[in-house]
């Protein structure tokens, strides 16, 4: 028997890129999975497209910036499933211009990105929170960056030590902190929560440039969403490899 075909999950910012291939590698594990998009007709035609595949997916309407959509998701999850067994935090902007120098950012840059990449991560979560609570073994999987790494921007050697998108990169370690904030809070319950880099994926985010695409992109994801109950929370990882915070 698989023994995934009972979980429900949710996946934000599902439309496009990694967020989309989440998605459909949950639902191939047999996960029945909701795909959360900000437009609710291109969450629908692109859940009714994977379904003809004959994959367990249901759109929902979830612009995760807007607390008004949140809370009917919520209701709307709770009244189809009672409960939520994962949550992939995904959604995720990049709005800086990287010609620009981090003091030149403009502040407007860094409240958008903040908005997105952190204030809405955490209100989804706390938001999905009673209904993972009814889980029997919840899992949260927020999708960071390496870029959200302070010891790797600090340190002269590493590959990302010049890549300097300040809000960007600030926001992805603030979802770290978050990480470790929640894992520390819910230790004592089934609920895990992780941290992922997805690798350098070619999507738009990244006006198609990356190392891999997004086959391999959301393997991270999808591995800390189907953890087993002896696996790691707090974790920082890119495919089970430990990363530096
Ligand atoms: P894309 O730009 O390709 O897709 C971003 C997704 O987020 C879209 O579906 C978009 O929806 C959605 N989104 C943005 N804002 C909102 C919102 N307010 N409400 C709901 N959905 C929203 O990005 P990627 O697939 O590349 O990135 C996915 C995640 O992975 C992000 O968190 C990103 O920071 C992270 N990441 C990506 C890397 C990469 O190399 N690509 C590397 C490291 C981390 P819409 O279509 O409506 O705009």
């Amino acid at each position: 028997m698989n023994t995934q075909q009972n979980k429900i999950a949710l996946v934000t910012g599902a439309t496009r890129g990694i967020g989309l291939e989440t998605v459909r590698q949950l639902a191939r594990a047999g996960v029945h999975t909701l795909l959360a998009g900000r437009k609710r007709e291109t969450a629908l035609v692109l859940a009714l497209e994977l379904q003809a595949e004959g994959l367990p997916v249901e759109a929902l309407q979830l612009d995760v910036t807007d607390a008004g959509s949140i809370d009917a998701a919520v209701r709307d999850v709770g009244q189809r499933h009672g409960r939520l067994d994962i949550l992939v935090n995904n959604a995720g902007v990049l709005l800086e211009d990287p010609s620009l120098p981090p003091s030149a950012q403009p502040l407007d840059t860094w409240r958008r990105t903040f908005d997105t990449n952190v204030h809405a991560l955490v209100a989804v979560t706390q938001a999905f929170l009673p209904l993972l609570r009814r889980s029997a073994a919840g899992r949260i999987v927020n999708v960071s960056s390496i870029l959200g790494s302070q010891a790797l921007h600090a340190d002269p050697a590493s590959p990302i030590y010049d890549f300097k998108v300040p809000a960007y990169n600030a926001s992805k370690a603030a979802v770290n902190n978050w990480t470790l904030s929640l894992a520390y809070e819910l230790r004592a319950t089934p609920i895990k929560v992780n941290t992922v880099h997805p690798g350098y994926v070619r999507t738009d985010m990244n006006a198609g440039e990356g190392e891999i695409d997004v086959a391999d992109g959301a393997r991270s994801s999808v591995q800390m969403a189907l953890l087993d109950a002896d696996g790691p929370s707090g974790s920082f990882t890119h495919l089970g490899q430990v990363l530096p915070w």
